[in-house]
């Protein structure tokens, strides 16, 4: 087959010109010989606008200023989509139209000696079997049933038949640290990373682990994606995330999800097969939420002093020189606390998304540096700490939602040496948020111990 040499530049995706790292002359050659295809940026629909990458329709979402390239006096962009480039309505996204070179078909690409439990075996064999057919797929399973691996078999019969596949996760720190295991497990395949910041953004990868925003980028390009962590924010509440996946996407693809806390809406959609994975790879059972009333914490804090149950909680996990884990509501109560930790001389650090020393602090705490880390709902999910044990402060918040909390209890007792661990949701007043929470818990126990 004949590709042109710049082929693997678009392959699979609708860019922004300015996206494109050819010179202008070589970009507009493409175009004169129709290899590459102008499509609108923004479709018009009578009396608004699509966003051809975001599939944003909302009015409000749309911003208008006169253009110096269309000299228009109102030119209209998504605001939705803005972080990947303007999309305005006088500008087009450019498609590859010419032959694609094909992926390899490599018989035996995962290079990974473990084992799997006879949980991850099940989901495993359904992942494969997604991958042959082509359908879709939920693998429900808890926190500490080991996802990435479950997905080996499936990635290696995905590249036996040279498919393309996308891995899509809403947090960069995920595809940081899902890139570097893929790639010692899959030595042979290329592979690459992409969330904002990222570089290496035009090599022509079988297999791409993208953040879900990332993913707007390309169009009918994979054979096979994995929709990481479906239920997490964004994904679940932003549309425009979903239409991307969909875009990205074959016509014939499969499709896998994987939740440990799938919405009822997920689980409930017609032709989804439910794979569930009530146990950890360990075997042990997950850690049970225990609910502890603190009586109106605000305003002690107000006044200058911690609930004397989680400070007597701090002190009998220190002295056993454990570290912990402590959510708070917001971003708003991480210097009080803290200055409340630091009046009962208790080593810490706090952390919160937009926290430029996030990773630094977050990577310390892993190297049990010091006893306390004081967090919003960002360490919730995805990270992995060595015999940590977690407190919620203000559990009965509106942000701890049943899922978030599961996922917080789901920070414990992660590996087989130390398997258990406390989960205390320090509250004033029992939410059904907790209450869910917990007998979702109970009830993952329940199935688990039949296997
Ligand atoms: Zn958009
Ligand atoms: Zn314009």
């Amino acid at each position: 087959m004949n590709h042109h040499p710049l082929a693997v530049l678009f392959a699979g995706k609708r860019l922004l010109r300015s996206e494109s790292p050819l010179p202008g002359h070589v970009f507009n050659e493409l175009v004169r010989l129709q290899l590459l295809k102008a499509i609108p940026c923004l479709q018009a629909k009578g009396s608004h606008y699509l966003c051809g990458r975001c599939g944003n329709e909302d009015l409000s979402l749309f911003g208008s200023h006169p253009c110096a390239r269309c000299k228009a006096t109102t030119c209209t962009y998504c605001r939705n989509c803005i972080q990947l480039g303007k999309m305005s309505s006088c500008q087009f996204l450019y498609e590859w139209q010419g032959e694609l070179p094909p992926f390899p078909f490599v018989k035996k690409s995962l290079h990974w000696q473990g084992q799997l439990s006879s949980g991850q075996k099940r989901a495993a064999d359904a992942v494969v079997e997604a991958v042959k057919m082509p359908k879709e797929v939920l693998i429900w399973a808890v926190c500490g049933a080991g996802k990435t691996e479950i997905m080996f078999h499936g990635l290696e019969e995905a590249f036996k038949r040279g498919f393309r596949v996308l891995l899509a996760t809403p947090r960069t720190d995920v595809v940081k640290e899902l890139y570097p295991r893929l790639q010692k497990s899959f030595p042979h395949i290329i592979i690459t990373a992409l969330y904002g910041g990222s570089k290496d953004r035009h090599s022509f990868a079988q297999l791409i682990v993208a953040t879900t925003h990332q993913a707007m980028r390309f169009y009918e390009a994979f054979d096979v994606v994995i929709v990481d962590e479906v239920d997490a924010f964004p994904f679940s509440y932003d549309k425009s995330l979903q239409f991307a996946v969909e875009h990205a996407k074959k016509q014939t693809a499969s499709t896998i999800y994987l939740s440990a806390t799938p919405s009822t809406v997920l689980r409930k959609t017609p032709n989804l097969e439910v794979v569930k994975i009530p146990k950890r790879f360990h075997g042990h059972p997950l850690p049970v939420p225990q609910l502890t009333w603190i009586g109106n914490w605000q305003k002690q804090v107000k006044k200058n002093t911690l609930p004397r149950k989680l400070l007597i909680w701090f002190e009998t996990m220190i002295s056993s020189k454990k570290t912990v884990l402590l959510f708070v509501p917001s971003v708003s109560y991480l210097s009080t606390i803290s200055s409340l930790l630091k009046a009962n001389s208790i080593p810490h650090k706090t952390v919160h998304a937009n926290d430029p020393n996030r990773h630094e602090a977050v990577a310390s705490f892993r190297k049990q540096l010091f006893p306390v880390m004081v967090t919003t709902t960002i360490l919730e999910r995805g990270v992995t700490f060595p015999n940590v044990q977690v407190a919620v402060l203000g559990a009965e918040n509106d942000v701890f939602t049943e899922s978030a909390l599961v996922q917080i209890a789901g920070r414990v007792g992660r590996s087989a040496t130390h398997a258990s661990g406390d989960v205390v949701f320090f509250h004033y007043g029992t939410t059904i948020a907790m209450k869910s929470a917990r007998r979702h818990i109970l009830q993952m126990n329940e199935e688990g111990r039949g296997l």
